[in-house]
């Protein structure tokens, strides 16, 4: 077995140096991933938590270089969803035994906290047994508190990347590392359960950002940490960069399984963007959440993040039913309990 390998097995960490020398070298891919497999099967078993992800609004104030529903794109068709529609997505999502709905969106202000929490609310009423995960952005911490209050358990919220020089590659000067990073810690002192994460093969990413990012993880002990292929969009200023590659992206969620035993890792949609079976691989690589797309169809295709995106034709319930057959056939179970993070939470 190699060495870089067998010290992640017994120690579940790396020295700065082997952490750049497992990034730069090539590595035994099925052992990597069997190590990856064998260490998720530990703590998670077969387990794939299914998270319904209802995508309520494409429209946004920033403008991320990467992101195709940038404030700056002008040809993006911009949509919300009402409260009745988020409702009847969950009420859909119930009946397919989806027990977390995970709201994400743009940094819209059209949602004040005034109509989150009157969402939050309505959600957690209607559907006391389901948890709700938020993913809109960075707020202030009385906002993620009041959404706390109202009933918000989780909260997604990537660091995209945890180099300062890279970071300013990615945003503009609108937008500071420094804030994101301050999100994250005021979510986690909240008591929320929190994923963090980043794009695998940014533009201008490089394996001293990649080590960056792991040890901000590291500090940060996030309940989840959702990573995906970088695709590009043609409506960006990156449209002539390339997008990230499957392998490089596999072999990254095999390190985070191996680096964060008891984290929640999602093998993402643009994992199955990128590659017809990238869900799958992403599974057998150490991941163990996907999350169907529950928004209303004819809203799909508009939330746009990045170039052929998948999942934006079927229903609900035949989102439901291939997922299903694709965990199946990787050699998982698929799971519709809440599905807490082993990694601690809760009110610092
Ligand atoms: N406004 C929310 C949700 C952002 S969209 C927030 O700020 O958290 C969710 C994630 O999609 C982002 O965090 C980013 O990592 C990812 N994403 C955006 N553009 C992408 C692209 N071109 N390729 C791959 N992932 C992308």
């Amino acid at each position: 077995m190699s060495e870089l390998i067998e010290t992640l097995i017994r120690t579940h960490d790396l020295s700065d140096d082997e952490l750049l020398r497992f990034l730069s070298e090539p590595q035994p891919e099925a052992e990597l991933f069997a190590a990856a497999d064998t260490v998720r099967r530990a703590n998670y078993g077969d387990r794939v938590f299914l998270r319904g992800l209802i995508e309520f609004t494409n429209y946004c104030k920033n403008n991320c270089y990467y992101c195709g529903i940038r404030a700056g794109n002008p040809h993006a068709e911009r949509y919300r969803l009402t409260d009745e529609q988020i409702l009847a997505c969950c009420k859909e999502g119930y009946a397919l035994g989806y027990r977390t709905f995970v709201l994400q969106g743009g940094e819209d202000p059209f949602y004040t906290d005034d109509r989150i929490c009157e969402t939050v609310s309505a959600i957690a009423e209607a559907f006391p047994d389901c948890r709700i995960t938020l993913s809109i952005g960075e707020k202030p911490k009385e906002s993620y508190q009041r959404y706390y209050d109202a009933g918000a358990r989780r909260y997604l919220l990537r660091h995209e990347t945890a180099d300062p020089v890279h970071y300013r590659q990615l945003h503009p000067e609108s937008m500071s590392l420094e804030n994101r990073k301050r999100c994250l810690f005021d979510l986690k002192a909240i008591g929320y359960q929190v994923g963090s994460g980043f794009m695998i093969g940014s533009p201008y990413q490089t394996d001293a950002c990649l080590l960056a990012d792991i040890r901000f993880l590291q500090a940060l002990q996030p309940a989840m940490i959702g990573v995906g292929p970088y695709i590009t969009h043609r409506e960006t200023p990156f449209a002539e960069m390339p997008s990230g590659e499957l392998h490089r992206s596999l072999k990254i969620i095999a390190l985070l399984r191996l680096l964060f035993p008891q984290a929640l890792i999602p093998a993402t949609t643009a994992f199955g963007s990128l590659h017809p079976e990238g869900r799958e691989l992403a599974l057998k690589a150490g991941g163990n959440v996907v999350m169907p797309n529950l928004s209303p169809v004819a809203v799909r295709k508009l939330y746009d993040l990045y170039e052929n995106k998948i999942c934006t034709g079927e229903e609900a319930a035949q989102c439901r039913g291939c997922l299903e057959q694709r965990i199946l056939h990787a050699g998982y179970r698929p799971v519709t309990d809440v599905g807490d993070s082993l990694v601690p939470f809760g009110k610092a």
